[in-house]
């Protein structure tokens, strides 16, 4: 019976057996199974060896450790143990009990080792499966409540079974109020068709997406990218997800946008001025139809090329300054230039820029206007010559004079050219108009201006100021002969004779003559005072003649010469 028991315990268990003696605090190995030896490739040699002889160190003392516990607390004791063989991974589970002798004493241990590896591993595959299950549950219940997108869940006919927060706030329904509802009865009437052509293909298995028009609980129209998407589970369909992205307001900024790209199509292409746009690497990006009528060149001349295209060279830099300030600034600008038209001629320009940026900020273009301005300008250079010209003698008049004087006193004070006035009034010229008419009496006046102008030197300048009241500016004169010697010249050329308008006339002239010596004291009105004073003189002394102002003629009684109104 006993050699039975020892075939079992020796042969018949697939558990490893070992009975260890335990020796002054050491333990030995007294019997070892076949699965034992077989497992751990030993032979019965090893009986009567130490467990610290027969085992690497490190587990050795492990087990040591454990055989030690159960002597002590003569208890049985069970644990866990990981071991690798060829790579592979093994647990085991050993049982230790307790064998006493008749002292009551332990004596022998029973190691029973149980590989419990497939059980482990199935354990830890399961804990994989379940802790997975739930996190991509979380990631479903994430994925579905708080999408952005409203989700329906459809029965394969299309009727709502559930829907996310999303879908609450595109519909304007709640979920329990459209629970059993088929989604089609959200839909305006003529997308229902479209409707049924993406359910019917999702129910084939395929994702389907579309275009459609939602009507939410208030009416209005809702747009939406509708997307279908086959609920499968054990590759059966069982349902669909509908998922709704709410695109009404991007296809309203999409609408307005091209309301307004349309709008500045329509003002461009029928602008009379030129339009254009430059963007940020300074490329004319849009030029407007009227460039043909106004340069004479198609759009196309202008595609692309920088927009200093045709800008005359001088006006470049100006040009180039005003726009990346304005660029830069986010300012309008306005600014005159000259471009060149298809004949080659330059013409006068007026541009009004406009720097257009995003939202972001980020500059887009510059929209700029421009006008054909070569008209404007030379009725403007008309307009400043009337201002500055007398239309009698076409001779510079009171305000050029007055200009041209303040001029010449900073010459005189920066280079130090002295400069001097001749004033000269007709003498009896009331006469000459009651004699013979007012009509030639313009004549004279005129005549009397382009004879002075051709006596003066090209720097000198002659103004009529009044009636028949002229001045000369004279500069750099360095001494009073400089004067006289041009006003004997305008003598010599008005003693010539005067036949005008059928008359043979006699004509005279008194001037005064002023020279500004001194820089510290030099007024245009102290200067004047002196001719006209000289002027006064040579009309008291019997007139065709002329004075120049000294120091005794400014001893006259204070009296300024009726006809001087400056
Ligand atoms: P005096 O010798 O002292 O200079 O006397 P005057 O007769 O020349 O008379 P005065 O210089 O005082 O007046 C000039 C006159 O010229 C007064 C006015 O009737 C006349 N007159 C002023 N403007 C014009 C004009 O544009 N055309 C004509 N024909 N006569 C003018
Ligand atoms: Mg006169």
């Amino acid at each position: 019976m006993e050699k039975f028991y020892k075939e079992v315990l020796m042969n018949g268990i697939k558990d490893m057996i070992f009975i260890l003696e335990v020796v002054n605090n050491d333990f030995r190995f007294q019997f070892i199974n076949t699965a034992a030896m077989e497992r751990l490739n030993l032979s019965n040699q090893i009986i009567g060896s130490s467990i610290m002889d027969i085992e690497p160190m490190e587990k050795a003392k492990f087990l040591y450790k454990q055989y030690s516990k159960v002597v002590e607390s003569q208890k049985s004791y069970t644990y866990e143990d990981v071991y690798e063989e060829n790579g592979i991974k093994y647990y085991a589970e050993t049982d230790l009990s307790p064998y006493f002798d008749e002292k009551g004493t332990v004596d022998r241990i029973i190691a029973v080792v149980r590989d419990i590896t497939h059980e482990r591993n199935a354990l830890s595959n399961a804990m994989e499966m379940i802790s997975g299950l739930a996190e991509s549950n979380e990631r479903y219940h994430s994925l579905f409540f708080h999408n952005t997108d409203g989700i329906f869940i459809l029965n394969k006919m299309g009727y709502i079974t559930d829907g996310n927060e999303a879908s609450e706030h595109i519909t304007g329904y709640k979920i329990k109020e459209l629970f059993g509802q088929p989604l089609k009865e959200l839909l305006d009437k003529e997308d229902t068709g479209n409707f049924d052509n993406l359910i019917n293909k999702a129910l084939k298995g395929t994702n389907q997406s579309g275009d459609l028009i939602f009507k939410n609980k208030n009416g209005d129209q809702v747009n939406i990218i509708f997307k279908i998407i086959p609920l499968i589970i054990d590759e059966k369909i069982i349902g669909l997800y509908g998922i709704l992205k709410d695109v009404t307001e991007q296809l309203q900024s999409i609408n307005k946008l091209e309301e307004s790209e349309k709008r500045f199509r329509i003002i461009a292409e029928n602008a009379h001025d030129l339009i254009t746009l430059v963007n940020k690497d300074e490329e004319i990006t849009y030029v407007s139809p009227s460039y043909k009528n106004i340069l004479g060149y198609y759009h196309q001349e202008y595609l692309k090329k920088s927009f200093l295209h045709n800008v005359h060279a001088d006006d470049q830099e100006r040009l180039v300054e005003i726009v990346r300030n304005s660029i830069s600034s986010g300012e309008p600008f306005t600014i005159q230039f000259r471009q060149k038209n298809a004949e080659g001629d330059m013409i006068w320009c007026e541009s009004i820029g406009n720097p257009v940026f995003n939202h972001n900020n980020t500059f887009q273009h510059l929209v700029v206007l421009t006008r054909d301005i070569t008209l404007r300008r030379e009725y403007e250079s008309k307009l400043k010559y009337f201002a500055y010209h007398d239309s009698l003698t076409d001779l510079p008049n009171r305000l050029f004079f007055k200009e041209q004087f303040a001029f010449a006193k900073e010459q005189f004070l920066t280079n130090n050219t002295p400069l001097a006035l001749i004033l000269l009034d007709i003498d009896h010229f009331k006469l000459i108009n009651d004699t013979y008419g007012h009509d030639t009496g313009d004549a004279v006046i005129k005549e009397f201006g382009s004879r002075i102008k051709s006596s003066i030197r090209d720097h000198d300048m002659v103004a009529r100021l009044g009636g028949d009241e002229f001045v000369i500016l004279l500069s750099n004169i360095q001494s009073s002969n400089n004067a006289i010697e041009i006003a004997e010249r305008i003598n010599h050329a008005i003693r010539q004779p005067w036949k005008l308008n059928g008359h043979t006339l006699t004509v005279t002239t008194s001037m005064g003559i002023a020279l500004a010596s001194s820089q510290r004291t030099i007024t245009e009105s102290s200067l004047m005072k002196k001719a006209d004073i000289a002027l006064y003189e040579a009309k008291e002394s019997g007139k065709n003649c002329y004075k120049l102002y000294n120091v005794n003629s400014s001893n006259l009684p204070s009296y300024t010469h009726k006809k001087t109104k400056l």
